[in-house]
């Protein structure tokens, strides 16, 4: 579920800003009246107060106004973009922009920089984010969308884009089907010793191989069930589809959790999973997916979770 970052909404005034960063042109608004510069879009000037606002490409030549580096997301789906450098950066004609700065280290990042504008690739549809570099850096290299990488084996559908509002597509997403199986994930002795540790969970039959070897009826020690549940964090599902239109997801827990098979240390393990029902609710939208992980190789699932995901 890491591909569901928001993304900025266009609207009516600010749509030409959009869909020039989609063409790789920073267009910005100047006053017919006075020759202010505006940013972000506005329906007048900020200055003269006259409506006569004009839009125009601009270089993106810029100066690094002020900047500082986040080390924890504001949201889950943002992890795998930390360390982030927020930055202010003011345009040659003197406006500030709220960004990030990418393809730089921390050490190089200096306030009074120049920068050059990086037109960063968000998804597959083209929508691109204004993002700055350094001058001594490959704009072009940067701006590519760095795409997550598939496991081997399966064939990946491709993600279909599902408004929050279009109730039957979103009912069609239903399905006795499950989807293609996840990358796979090594629960090994260590994994599991560290979640006992975490948990207080140290029973000998997750933690001691020697006794577990000779006493366990599965020949050895077993991952925590609820490690097993954990892990699914680290498994990207092929789902096929990408709600969109929202301005929260939580996670609203499990309508049903169940661990029918054990996970022998050292196992491989990899997920699948279905939609298994969509539902109106007075806060929002709910979705439960059925998440089954399973040994790799292995009919029955070990762990059975219904998810239960609102959408706000
Ligand atoms: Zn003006």
């Amino acid at each position: 579920m890491s591909n569901n970052k928001p993304m900025p909404v266009p609207t009516e005034i600010s749509a030409p800003f959009w869909e020039g960063l989609k063409a790789e042109r920073l267009l910005i608004q100047q006053c017919e009246r006075c020759s202010h510069w505006v940013f972000y879009p506005r329906r007048h000037c900020p200055a003269c107060f006259t409506h006569a606002l004009t839009w125009r490409e601009v270089s993106g030549g810029a100066t690094l106004y002020s900047f500082t580096v986040t080390r924890i997301p504001t949201l889950p789906d943002f992890a795998d973009e930390m360390p982030q450098i927020l930055a202010v950066v003011e345009l040659d004609q003197g406006v500030r922009i709220n960004t990030n700065l990418v393809g730089l280290d921390e050490s190089e990042v200096k306030v009074g920089m120049r920068l050059q504008p990086v037109f960063a690739e968000v998804d597959a549809k083209g929508n691109r984010l204004l993002r700055f570099t350094g001058l001594d850096k490959n704009a072009d290299r940067l701006k590519v969308l760095h795409t997550v990488e598939q496991p081997a084996g399966d064939i990946v559908a491709p993600v279909r884009q599902i408004a929050l509002d279009d109730d039957a597509a979103l009912q069609a997403l239903v399905s006795d089907e499950f989807s293609p199986w996840s990358n796979q994930v090594v629960v090994d002795q260590g994994l599991i010793d560290s979640f006992a540790q975490l948990s207080g969970d140290d029973y000998w039959i997750h933690t001691d191989p020697e006794r577990a070897r000779k006493q366990s009826p599965f020949g050895g020690t077993i991952a925590h069930g609820a490690l097993v549940q954990i892990l699914q964090s680290r498994m990207k599902l092929n789902l096929g589809y990408e709600i969109t239109g929202f301005t929260n997801m939580v996670n609203y827990g499990s309508d049903r959790l169940r661990f029918p098979a054990p996970v022998p240390a050292g196992s491989t393990i990899h997920a699948r999973a279905r939609v298994k029902r969509v539902e109106r609710v007075k806060s929002g939208t709910q979705l439960t997916l059925e998440l089954n992980t399973h040994v790799v190789g292995s009919e029955r699932p070990s762990v059975i979770n219904e998810l239960v995901i609102l959408y706000m």
